[in-house]
């Protein structure tokens, strides 16, 4: 990955040249980064990445309807085709011929950027840029927590990486009754705790199927959201889930995960719902209220600040997990 000068893109009659304010490091860069095994299968070189982010747009092409030149932009990062059956279905999270913004098309993580119309949202006005750049992560978290009703519900969120810190406080605002935070990085804990858990647990320090029974008198929870990626937790998960209830799950696993189906969600009448991305775009309208109507405060997940040239640094730190989310300043506004 390199740090570089490179021409300014041109623009097709429905695209839009976005000047990029402010963008975030997601996991998914960290991994084109570190050029994990995904990355090597997947992502395709030269590429500008990045596709969390706010900007205004600059310029927009002659058929363009839905944006003007000066209107605040962030964008939804799955570029769908609009014609397949799920797009046809009010389905395009699972768009059958999406592309992935900073993977398949040059994303946010430069001055300027050219998206299609159709994939850009327009910013509240009162939401800052440092909100407006995690609207994209926040909204997997939305869709997460909102797949369940959590309203006076008791919830164990597994994994407190920035998506399950931003569930936190969803969940609360939300009204779940107990809110139960698990991930063996401690200063995500604390984070968690700012953000509105009753309980933060550390799996490597204690059992977490313990303290959820005694927290919720050897009930179980009624609605696990997995948020780690991790088998393990998932597994946690299952057990402690009252039967009759629910598990939604976010979290991405390196391999087939394991575990079993008859004892922990056959015989317990378990639910299991799968997200991808957000709901286009009504996702992006409960995030943007969410945001705005002051129901969810992010700022204790938004933790560092760089300007776009130190990438390396906002790199660094997640990968040492030291961080909530990282936030990169481009160019112009440093
Ligand atoms: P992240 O990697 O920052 O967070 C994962 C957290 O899980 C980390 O803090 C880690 O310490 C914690 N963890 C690891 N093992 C654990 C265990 N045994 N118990 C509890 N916690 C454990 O990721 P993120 O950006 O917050 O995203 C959350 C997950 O969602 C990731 O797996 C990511 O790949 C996935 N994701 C999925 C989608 C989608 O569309 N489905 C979109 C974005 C991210
Ligand atoms: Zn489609």
């Amino acid at each position: 990955m390199e740090y570089k000068e490179v021409p300014i893109p041109k623009i097709g009659h429905r695209d839009v040249l976005v000047r990029v304010q402010v963008a975030s490091i997601c996991g998914t860069d960290v991994h084109i980064y570190d050029w994990t095994r995904w990355a090597q299968h997947r992502f395709v070189p030269p590429r500008i990445i990045g596709h969390e982010f706010v900007g205004v747009v600059s310029k927009i092409g002659d058929e363009v309807t839905r944006v003007k030149v000066g209107d605040r932009v962030s964008a939804e990062s799955h570029i769908t085709c609009g014609s397949c059956y799920q797009c046809n279905n009010g389905l395009s999270e699972v768009c059958a011929n999406f592309k992935l913004l900073g993977v398949d098309h040059d994303g946010a993580f430069a001055e300027l950027l050219v998206l299609p119309e159709h994939v850009l949202w327009k910013n509240d006005q009162k939401i800052p840029d440092e909100w407006a750049t995690i609207q994209e992560p926040f909204g997997n978290a939305v869709d997460t927590v909102l797949a369940e009703d959590v309203s006076a519900k008791t919830v164990l969120i597994l994994g407190a990486g920035p998506i399950g810190l931003f569930a936190t406080g969803i969940a609360r605002a939300c009204g779940a009754s107990l809110v139960i935070v698990s991930d063996p990085n401690d200063y995500r804990l604390n984070i968690g705790k700012k953000m509105g858990a009753h309980i933060a647990v550390n799996p490597r320090k204690h059992d977490v199927t313990q303290r959820v029974f005694e927290a919720t008198k050897n009930i179980g929870v009624d609605i696990a959201l997995e948020f780690s990626g991790n088998n393990q937790a998932l597994n946690q998960g299952l057990k402690v889930i009252a039967p009759g209830g629910r598990i939604s799950i976010l979290g991405i696993y390196e391999r087939r995960v394991n575990i079993d189906l008859n004892k922990e969600v056959v015989f317990k009448k378990i639910r299991i719902y799968g997200i991808t991305g957000r709901k286009i775009f009504s996702t992006w309208y409960k995030t943007s209220r969410f945001l705005s109507a002051g129901l969810v405060d992010p700022t204790p997940v938004i933790t560092h600040q760089f300007a776009l040239k130190d990438y390396e640094k906002g790199m660094k730190l997640m990968k040492d997990g030291k961080c909530g989310k990282v936030i990169l300043n481009m160019p112009t506004t440093v």
